[in-house]
């Protein structure tokens, strides 16, 4: 693993690098993955395919914000919305709707527990794979 901001090969538990003092995972400037310069506002890395730190970082969801609106509003798929699992969003939300309301006991039940999943680490990526930040 690489720091994200100077390039410089890191240990992959430390939780800043020694050369810059930038926390690991933060930085814009390289890929944490192979090292190589990332191009500013890019998605993934050109030399390995793997995500940048800086992308991540911006569009990360986060696991509280998406735990409480499946605890909350679980009926109406908002927390899968949310988390771009739509196809599931959509699922909860027709439960609740077609049933007039009725088939709401079983969709917020789901997202009830989908909820507790999300705030207990279970469920750690979002629709596009992209990891949560807490
Ligand atoms: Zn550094
Ligand atoms: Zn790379």
């Amino acid at each position: 693993m690489y720091c994200a901001n100077c390039g410089s090969p890191m240990d992959p538990n430390a939780a800043v690098c020694i050369h810059c003092g930038y926390k690991a995972g933060c930085g814009a400037h390289y890929c944490t993955n192979c090292g190589n310069a990332a191009i500013a506002g890019a998605t993934m890395c050109t030399h390995c395919g793997s995500l940048l730190a800086s992308y991540v970082a911006q569009n990360a969801k986060s696991k509280l914000a998406a735990g409480l609106l499946g605890i909350f509003l679980g009926s109406f798929g908002v927390h899968n919305f949310y988390l771009g699992y739509t196809g599931k969003a959509v699922a909860q939300l027709l439960i609740t709707l077609l049933t007039c309301g009725f088939g709401s006991v079983v969709s917020s039940i789901w997202g009830l527990i989908e909820g507790i999943m999300l705030l207990t680490g279970s469920i750690t990526v979002d629709g596009n794979g992209l990891p949560l930040k807490d």
